[in-house]
């Protein structure tokens, strides 16, 4: 079977469960595949035949001895760099973590791994999951599937373009302020941040502690709930992990799949809808509003006015906790070390393995964080920025009392080409400016494709409340019964 690659997770698990393929034959599958297209997608950064074709033999041979399979046995999986894997390089697409190999696995790989899923390897990613494009990477850009002189967005672009281009059918990314919703806008693919606390953070390399959120990412909204169902739930190796069990998830994706969204009401982001966006964007999104309202839902407008304070309130935020969180990286816990001739003081070495080992963009925000941080600008530049991440979590809840969930378009405009927006720091952050809010405010979110922008997808993004991810995967799941997955030119 050729086409292994071109399945959902679901098939695929369907097809090994009844003995029709083997894990190892649909993880060859993929690592043929990732050897025929990757030299030009460069999703992957580090690919692990050997271990994924180990742990396909030990999903056959589980089933050969009849024992019953998850809904995700023998699916193959791609992992952002930003995870441990015990034994298997962990870089977070920096030079300074060049050459660690971890000695734990991360809770998320450690689930994936009980789930009897596949990883095939590492996905490529900006440095520390700082940017929207992947070109922050230390170890060079990722090409978008859909064309391959654009971006396929960031942080997490190895994850989704490795989507994208059928060189994985599942993925996972973690998610600041909008690493997994933006790359899954730009390359037509589903990206969901769970319920912040709602996926352990433990073996998550750190960047905003308060903020960052693993989750999953696939082709189809039903992939994404089965994933997010097997790496959710409560971890008591993280202190901000939430002691419930995941939403049902599968449930709702498979109730959203009817297309039936009698009695949901939704919000449609007065901010986030109007001027602000490229045309083909806001286009593409009222489309979906109307698909939406066709299918049952009701649709209302939701002012939410501090939407526009949550860009300014995040660059303080995410640098500030990012320089905290950084200072660990000194030469010599982990990963590179410079200078240390034996002539040198231990600061010198720091110095010199920090400067060598960090990219601009990290450098730009560790100092943006220990300015902000400092005393006599604390209250102005951080404790400001805390007054308005509360703001910002009254307007959901105030918007949460009128309507089940929130909607938007994920992304302003669409893929561009790489190095369009290299030059202006701002330019980059803005691509981040609708998914932002639902990280401050703790809340879940998800990115479903809803049509083309010029030959180039379009993402919706569906917000709801803490602990209620259940909802966006029923209206993302509706909406994706009536627009259809996108299918990108093949490679
Ligand atoms: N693009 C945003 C940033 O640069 C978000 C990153 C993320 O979600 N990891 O900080």
């Amino acid at each position: 079977m050729s086409d292994l690659t071109r399945l959902t997770a679901v098939e695929i698990a369907g097809l090994v469960a009844g003995g029709e393929t083997s894990a190892v034959e649909v993880t060859q599958a993929h690592l043929d595949r990732i050897a025929a297209v990757d030299d030009r997608v460069r999703a992957f950064l580090h690919v692990d035949t050997d271990g994924a074709l180990a742990a396909a033999r030990a999903v056959d041979e589980r089933r050969a001895a009849g024992e019953e399979l998850g809904p995700l046995a023998g699916v193959p999986v791609a992992v952002k760099d930003v995870l441990t894997t015990k034994g298997v390089p962990t870089t977070v697409g920096s030079k300074i973590l060049e050459g660690w190999r971890p000695p734990y696995d991360s809770t998320i790989v450690q689930r994936l791994r009980d789930a009897g899923t596949v990883m095939l390897g590492k996905t490529n990613m900006d440095e520390f999951a700082m940017g929207s494009s992947t070109e922050y990477s230390a170890y060079g850009a990722t090409h978008n599937p859909w064309d391959l002189d654009r971006i396929p967005g960031g942080s997490g672009g190895g994850s989704a373009a490795a989507l994208a281009a059928y060189e994985a059918p599942l993925a996972i990314g973690s998610d600041t302020g909008g690493s997994i919703r933006q790359p899954g806008a730009v390359t037509g693919t589903v990206g969901a941040k769970p319920t912040y606390g709602g996926t352990s953070r433990y073996g998550l390399v750190a960047f905003s502690s308060s903020l960052d959120t693993p989750g999953p990412c696939a082709r189809t909204v039903l992939d994404a709930a089965l994933l997010h169902q097997a790496i959710g739930g409560h971890d008591p190796r993280d202190s901000t992990s939430i002691p419930a069990p995941v939403p049902d998830v599968v449930a709702a994706a498979r109730l959203g799949a009817t297309g039936d969204l009698t009695g949901v009401k939704l919000g449609v982001v007065t901010e986030f809808s109007g001027e602000g966006a490229e045309p083909g964007v806001l286009a593409a999104f009222r489309e979906s509003v109307d698909t939406l309202a066709k299918l049952g839902a009701e649709i209302v407008e939701v002012s939410c006015p501090h939407f526009r304070y949550a860009l300014p309130a995040y660059y303080l935020i995410a640098p500030s906790e990012c320089s905290s969180n950084l200072a660990r990286f000194d030469g010599v816990r982990f990963g590179l070390r410079v200078g240390d001739d034996g002539n040198r003081s231990l600061e010198e070495v720091m110095q010199l393995t920090r400067e060598a080992g960090f990219g601009p963009e990290v450098k730009r925000r560790i100092m943006i964080g220990t300015y902000a941080l400092s005393s006599g600008y604390y209250d102005a530049y951080y404790g400001q920025a805390q007054k308005v991440r509360t703001l910002i979590t009254r307007d959901f809840t105030a918007a949460f009392e009128r309507v089940d969930a929130l909607i938007s378009p994920t992304t302003p405009f669409v893929a561009f080409p790489l190095g369009a927006r290299t030059s202006d720091p701002y330019q980059m952050y803005l691509a981040d400016l609708y998914t932002i809010p639902t990280n401050l405010y703790g809340g879940p979110g998800i990115s479903v494709p809803c049509g083309l922008s010029e030959g180039l997808p379009v993402g919706l993004q569906v917000m709801a409340p803490t602990m209620a991810d259940d909802r966006m995967y029923r209206v993302a799941a509706a909406l994706e019964s009536a627009v259809g997955t996108l299918t990108p030119p093949v490679l």
